[in-house]
């Protein structure tokens, strides 16, 4: 990776942290989730609001949001993964995750540029890839929950 595109993407990382999306309660959502990082001090709570979309299609997300509180990767990567999955079904969540998390484990990035793959970096750092993995496992907890809000006190990567 060039050293331009290093830049490019440590911009979308301190961009999150420093202007969060769809950061905090979402009023309306049908699910919520929360995550946790014991190791780093990680926490973050998904909330989405899952909605039917085309008749015979599976419900997508219509909203989402995230809360919490921790390391920088653990909220940039909450707040991009918001953005990512908005207006996606679950199949295609977990398939955006697969894609997400060969990027953090491999440093491998896609072929297009993408800007999951300002998390490359994290591979080098094997104790930050549940910081960079926490939002997402939270929305897939979310999307699995049933129509009441849960809790769940921790997850297993
Ligand atoms: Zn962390």
């Amino acid at each position: 990776m060039s050293a331009d595109l290093t830049d490019l993407y440590q911009q979308v990382i301190l961009d999150h942290n420093k202007r969060p999306r769809n950061r905090g309660k979402l009023p309306t959502a049908n699910r919520v989730a929360h995550g946790d990082n014991p190791t780093c001090g990680d926490q973050c709570s998904v909330y989405l609001r899952l909605a039917p979309g085309l008749p015979g299609q599976p419900n997508r997300i219509t909203e989402i949001s995230f809360d919490g509180s921790g390391c920088a990767i653990s909220q940039a990567s909450a707040s991009l993964m918001t953005t990512k999955v908005k207006g996606k079904n679950a199949a295609e969540v977990a398939a955006l995750y697969k894609e997400f998390h060969d990027i953090v484990t491999t440093g491998n990035s896609p072929d297009e540029v993408s800007d999951l793959a300002a998390f490359a970096g994290v591979h080098a750092f094997p104790a930050r890839i549940k910081c960079a993995t926490l939002g997402w496992h939270a929305a897939l907890e979310a999307l699995k929950s049933d129509s009441l809000p849960t809790t769940t006190e921790s997850h297993t990567d």
